[in-house]
């Protein structure tokens, strides 16, 4: 589908280029890097003690990390290679996204709203943003498989530490993800599959957070009460969400890797866990 079709689509491009290339202008010439920001409080304070942690994946436990070669031979609609900026706004939209990324056909946005429900439209919504960014097939496909293989997540620094010591304290782990695949093969890259005792996985669950019935999978899985129960995550919104059973919530950010070595260890020293 052409951008003549969406007549918002290339406005939307450009506005979102142009965003990405004041962002990068701004870090060359020393501006402000990223900062951790999230409290090294728990919500409610004082709640505890905790049997189990449950905790988000994407921007939590792990985080998406774009290499450079995938986009190697990348195109875009003009047969042009892609400059850098254009790069990592497609990145963006494809990790962080927020309402929707480009402008949507109905079929489309259906697809975007079940994309975690469901592979089959997990494939359809990212292809259409990648479509819609610019990117033609067979570039866009290529695209979509690096962004779902495990090794194009990787481990913050301290959660292999973290989750090492909470089964060493017997302390319970669930993973709770708005997802639509396995995340247990990118755990098991890095020898940490063990060390969970649920997946509450949106597409095999059937339900995405926030709603209550993906964490009550998790809770009752583990076998635990919500009051003895902290949720990590790094969305109030979504993994927020557990409070409303009666789970705390402890907020970490979903900085870059190297740029957040502990935020983990701080939560959970919190929360009196560590
Ligand atoms: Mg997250």
């Amino acid at each position: 589908m052409s951008r003549h079709e969406r007549p918002d689509a290339g406005r939307a491009v450009e506005q979102n280029v142009e965003a990405a290339v004041a962002d990068a202008a701004a870090r060359e010439q020393g501006g402000p890097e990223p900062v951790d920001t999230a409290p090294d409080r728990i919500d409610p304070p004082g709640a505890g003690p905790f049997e189990a942690v449950l905790f988000d994946f994407s921007g939590t436990l792990f985080r998406f990390t774009e290499r450079d070669e995938w986009f190697e031979g990348v195109t875009d609609d003009a047969g042009e290679p892609l400059h850098i900026t254009a790069q990592a706004e497609i990145i963006r939209r494809m990790t962080a996204p927020t309402g929707e990324p480009v402008a949507f056909t109905d079929e489309e946005r259906q697809a975007w709203e079940q994309r975690d429900l469901d592979p089959a439209q997990h494939r359809r919504a990212y292809l259409a943003v990648l479509r819609g960014s610019g990117i033609t097939d067979p570039h866009a496909e290529k695209l979509y498989e690096l962004i779902r293989t495990p090794s194009a997540w990787q481990p913050y620094p301290d959660t292999a530490q973290v989750l090492r010591e909470l089964a060493a304290r017997g302390i319970k782990v669930g993973v709770v993800s708005n997802i639509a695949f396995d995340l247990r093969e990118v755990f098991a890259l890095y020898g940490l599959d063990d060390l969970v005792a649920s997946w509450s996985l949106s597409y095999e669950v059937g339900a995405t957070k926030p709603r209550a019935r993906i964490f009550r999978h998790a809770l009752d899985a583990l076998d635990v009460a919500t009051d003895a129960t902290l949720m990590v995550g790094d969305s109030a919104e979504a993994d927020g969400g557990a409070m409303a059973l009666g789970c705390a919530f402890g907020e970490v950010e979903p900085l870059p890797i190297e740029q957040r070595p502990d935020g983990l260890v701080r939560i959970l020293t919190a929360a009196a866990i560590l």
